[in-house]
């Protein structure tokens, strides 16, 4: 079939990675050609646990793979260190990456833009693959045309490392294109117990909840007088992403730079 297109993931056995691999045997225009992952290097995918009927090669080393196999996208879920050699690779070797794997430096999110550019290839970096949160972020966004209050309480299992998560920060900075600083509350108050009330973006405050249990939640709650507005999404569990590196996959092979956020993708 002409239209399949050969993808490659780094990172299968991870929880995102295993759910990627899914997406890929799922989808009927998708071709897993390899997987890159950290052990198991020349062995069969299939020879793996849990991927029975996969026989697909594992390479270790991104060189080698892209040497042995046509690919045309490389999904990564894997860490920072490990997500941007590949990225960097991938897009050396004509290859698009999409890219889940979170906490890339500014730095090298411009490396990578920078490099894109000068070979003329696509790729799409996404913190949030959930195309709910995305539209959350998007309403957000319009609904602070209309009110200038607001606060954000983003909630996620208790392993998580940065607070506030990149959601949160990514739709402050939204918000912000439409609402001017201002500081909310009462003008005189006063924490009596230190971050009671949460970080200040411009004057709107951040909560991060931390339990276990949780996914991947938030809240935007925006006030005026006598009413308020609250935008909130969950992502129950991982499968939540999936549609998101669908669209991402498919838009991927129709663009020439880099970009960063689903947002840029979804109208
Ligand atoms: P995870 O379960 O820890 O999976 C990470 C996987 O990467 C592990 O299987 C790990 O292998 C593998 N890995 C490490 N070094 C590697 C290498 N050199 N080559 C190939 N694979 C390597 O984590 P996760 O929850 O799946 O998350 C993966 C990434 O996606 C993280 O950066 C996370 O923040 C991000 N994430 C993004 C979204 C989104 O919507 N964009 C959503 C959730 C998570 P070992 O098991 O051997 O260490």
């Amino acid at each position: 079939m002409n239209n399949m297109i050969n993808i490659v993931v780094a990172g299968p056995r991870g929880r995102m990675g295993r759910e990627a691999v899914n997406l890929v045997k799922e989808t009927p225009h998708f071709r897993l050609a390899g997987v890159l992952d950290r052990v198991n290097n020349r062995k069969l995918l299939s020879d793996v646990e849990g991927f029975a009927g996969l026989d697909v090669p594992v390479f270790t080393d991104i060189h080698e793979c892209f040497q042995q196999i046509e690919a045309d996208v490389l999904i990564d879920l894997t860490t920072p260190d490990i997500g941007f050699l590949h990225t960097k690779t991938a897009l050396e070797n004509g290859v698009r990456p999409v890219v889940g794997t979170t906490g890339f430096t500014p730095e090298q999110l411009e490396e990578l833009k920078e490099l894109a550019k000068r070979n003329g290839i696509g790729g799409i970096i996404a913190p949030n693959f959930a195309v709910g949160a995305v539209l959350m972020m998007k309403f957000a966004q319009t609904a602070a045309k209309y009110f200038e209050d607001v606060e954000i309480i983003e909630m996620h299992h208790d392993q998580k490392l940065d607070a506030p998560s990149g959601t949160a920060v990514k739709t402050a900075e939204m918000i912000s294109v439409n609402r001017e600083p201002k500081k909310q509350g009462h003008e005189n108050e006063k924490e009596t117990i230190s971050g009671a009330r949460g970080a200040d973006v411009d004057g709107m405050r951040i909560h991060s909840v931390r339990l276990p249990g949780l996914v991947a939640h938030q809240q935007v709650i925006f006030g005026s007088g006598g009413q308020t507005l609250t935008i909130r999404h969950d992502s129950y569990n991982r499968a939540s992403f999936m549609s998101g590196v669908k669209v991402s996959v498919e838009t991927v092979l129709k663009l020439d730079t880099l970009v960063y956020g689903l947002e840029s993708i979804i109208d």
